[in-house]
């Protein structure tokens, strides 16, 4: 008998039916012989509008983080109830728990809490008495008792995190796209259905916008070697392979083209060409909690030299008042300019390592059409640029066409 973990997310929970298509798949992977665990997100849509009525409430875009987890973990746990009844109502037996009572435990920072450790003694005891185990996604508990939540996405990480502390067989994302694809498909309608992708493919990618799955819940996948498969809730179809590299993955070089929208420049012009001021800037920045991306620094001719780096627009705000005090204490000239309306497009693959010319080729293609090239940032396995954020759709396709990957 294998153990499976299937984990659905909002779309695929996001109506009354949906949820009863979820039972309906749950029980049938029963009846094949094996014992299931369903992990669901709440139902689409909940989420987004727990965030807004918690802004109208407060009249304040932070609302205090405690409560935020307290709030946003609701969502999730009205699924688990409703998808519980829904197999019990077809003749099953499933029993639903929190993150809480399923053994999910975080450390205490709200909102992106990291999960810690999984006590899986209550799950195997419903699994042996023949239950289906409906978990909660997205939420544990910390030490102190207080509810908290994973990061948007996060029933992607509670999914891959109970697939290893349960020694699952098999674990199964299931969404409402067949798979991950060479891009977007609702960008690149041309995209295609990549069948096997390496851990570390899949983390860049997921890191530079590919929002299928959350690259927390990647990252810990490659850590614990949890195999996966991304697959639709709605059909049959063979998925996405996520595993470990192999020596064939190597003989393709791009993997994969990711976007990134609302994405926002900030330059620190004039800052003094001296030890320590970069320091301080990015110090202040790390210290108010800010994800920030690409860095450049411009050559200094003046003494002076020009800082810029991306983030997301929401938090231009944020790295404003997080830096004023550094400006004032740099001098006089140093200001702050911020860009918005810029996005990121990137290319992934590893097989990079061993290709040269993957740069030129991108260049050449965006180039072509036009689009401007406003920073650029590469790592091993990936290259990226930023654009103007009218621009990226067009970019993404015009990319995808250039590696051929509507081919592959
Ligand atoms: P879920 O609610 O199941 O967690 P998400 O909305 O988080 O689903 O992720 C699925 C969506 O991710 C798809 O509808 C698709 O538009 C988007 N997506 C973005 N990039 C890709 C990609 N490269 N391959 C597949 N889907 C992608
Ligand atoms: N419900 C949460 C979100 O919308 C978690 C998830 O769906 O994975 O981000
Ligand atoms: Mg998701």
């Amino acid at each position: 008998m294998s153990l499976i973990v299937q984990k659905y997310g909002g779309t695929s929970v996001g109506t009354p039916e949906r949820i009863q298509n979820v039972a309906r798949r749950l029980l049938a992977t029963q009846a094949e012989g094996h014992q299931v665990i369903g992990v669901v997100s709440a139902m689409s849509g909940v989420t987004n509008t727990l965030v807004t009525l918690a802004t109208d409430v407060s009249g304040d875009t932070t609302p205090p983080e405690r409560e935020m987890d307290v709030l946003l973990a609701t969502g999730e746990q009205q699924t688990i109830a409703l998808t519980s009844m829904a197999i019990n109502g077809m003749g099953g037996k499933a029993r639903s728990l929190t993150g809480a009572q399923a053994g999910i435990t975080t450390d205490g920072v709200h909102t992106k809490a990291r999960i810690e450790n999984i006590s899986p003694k209550a799950i195997h005891e419903l699994l042996d008495s023949g239950h289906i185990v409906i978990i909660a996604g997205f939420q544990g508990i910390d030490r102190d008792g207080h509810i908290t939540t994973l990061g948007r996405g996060g029933s992607d990480l509670s999914a891959i995190a109970i697939a290893a502390a349960v020694k699952a067989d098999l674990c199964q994302i299931l969404t409402d796209v067949d798979g991950v694809y060479t891009c977007d498909p609702r960008v690149v309608p041309n995209a295609q259905k990549i069948e096997t992708i390496a851990y570390e493919e899949m983390l860049e990618l997921a890191s530079s916008g590919t929002k299928v799955m959350q690259n927390r819940a990647v990252e810990f996948a490659n850590k614990f070697d949890v195999n996966f498969e991304v697959r639709s809730s709605l059909n049959d179809n063979p998925g996405t392979l996520v595993t470990q590299e192999n020596s064939s993955m190597e003989s393709v070089v791009i993997r994969g083209v990711s976007l990134e929208r609302d994405q926002a420049k900030v330059t620190i012009e004039n800052v003094p060409d001296k030890p320590g001021a970069a320091s301080r800037v990015f110090s202040a920045i790390a210290e108010a909690q800010l994800n920030i991306d690409m860095i450049v620094q411009n050559v200094s001719k003046t003494g002076l030299a020009d800082i810029s780096f991306t983030l997301h627009r929401d938090d231009l705000g944020k790295a404003r008042d997080a830096v004023a005090h550094v400006i004032e204490s740099l001098g006089g000239e140093t200001r702050f300019t911020p860009q918005d309306g810029i996005a990121k497009l990137s290319v992934v693959g590893i097989g990079m390592r061993s290709h040269s010319g993957v740069a030129a080729q991108m260049f050449d293609a965006l180039a072509s059409a036009d689009i401007n090239i406003q920073m650029i940032s590469t790592s091993e396995i990936k290259i990226s640029v930023t654009v103007d954020g009218a621009d990226i759709e067009r970019a993404a396709q015009i990319v995808h066409a250039a590696f051929k990957l509507h081919m592959i």
